[in-house]
């Protein structure tokens, strides 16, 4: 059986320009995978079912949730979130890493179920800075914006449980990239990671 792989939960306040960072993760690093949420929150442009999410009614995520289908979920800006357990799973069992990409309740769930989880806070640099980038999105109303920073500020107050924390600069978005690569590997050599390499001398 391969070695289980581990996860990596990757959070970060929307409009912290989160999504574009963790594309050119997913370049640099295609043997990670990345795992696909289910939401009640409509799609926004350019969206995919099955792709950037699952997104499904509220009934439907109920009933995951109460079939135990979820590994974690939370309701965010009142939108449900979770993370669906069999792909998961598989994923992990075949040896591949996983990344979620999910905020702090999320995060404090999967620390309990899997405590050798790596966690990585993905944070803007300023909280004008990330008004500015929700902005400029164009993709939410004022009011989503106001709410979104509010609920920002209480994740950004949750950082110092991370493992790491990564600063996302303006136009540093190859950097800031690369940082979150060289925290995967760094990871994956950790002593207790590797002790099937180590025992495999001794047999
Ligand atoms: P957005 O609506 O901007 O795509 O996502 C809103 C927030 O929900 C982001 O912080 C994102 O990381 C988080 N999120 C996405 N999927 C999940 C999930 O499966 N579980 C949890 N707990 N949070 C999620």
């Amino acid at each position: 059986m391969a070695k289980p792989g581990f996860l990596v939960v990757i959070s970060g306040p929307s409009g912290g320009g989160k999504g574009t960072v963790m594309r050119r993760v997913r370049e640099m690093m295609p043997e990670i995978a990345l795992s696909v949420s289910a939401t009640t929150r409509p799609p926004r442009e350019g969206e995919e079912d099955g792709r950037e999410y699952y997104f499904m009614d509220r009934d439907a995520f109920e009933e995951m949730v109460a079939r135990e289908e979820m590994l974690e979920y939370t309701c965010y800006c009142g939108n449900y979130y979770g993370t669906p357990k069999r792909e998961a799973r598989r994923i992990l069992e075949s040896g591949k890493n996983l990344i979620l990409e999910i905020e702090v309740e999320g995060n404090a769930q999967i620390k309990r179920l899997y405590p050798d989880a790596v966690s990585i806070m993905l944070m803007p640099p300023t909280i004008e800075e990330m008004r500015q980038r929700l902005l400029g999105r164009g993709t939410e109303s004022l009011e989503t914006v106001e709410k979104r920073l509010a609920r920002a500020r209480e994740e950004i107050r949750l950082a110092p449980g991370y493992d790491y924390i990564v600063v996302n600069r303006r136009d540093e978005i190859e950097a800031c990239a690369r940082h979150i690569c060289e925290i995967i590997r760094a990871e994956s050599a950790r002593a207790c990671r590797m002790t099937d390499e180590i025992e495999a001398f001794f047999i």
